[in-house]
């Protein structure tokens, strides 16, 4: 089970993971369309644990 860094609460990617404990879904934001920045968010404290970038390269194949 994944931890916040922050609040040591913890955290699950995915709603299925939540059974024990109280872990909560990690929240993520997305902004953007084109240029498409992802950031997670702890939904306990509501810190930022990161951010993961898609400049299209899922879909064309190019690296970002
Ligand atoms: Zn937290």
């Amino acid at each position: 089970m994944a931890k916040c860094p922050y609040c040591k609460k913890p955290l699950a990617l995915r709603a299925k993971a939540c059974d024990a404990a109280n872990a909560k879904v990690v929240r993520k934001e997305v902004a953007g369309s084109i240029k498409q920045e992802v950031m997670y968010v702890c939904p306990h404290c509501d810190c930022v644990l990161g951010f993961a970038f898609f400049m299209g390269g899922l879909l064309t194949g190019r690296p970002s």
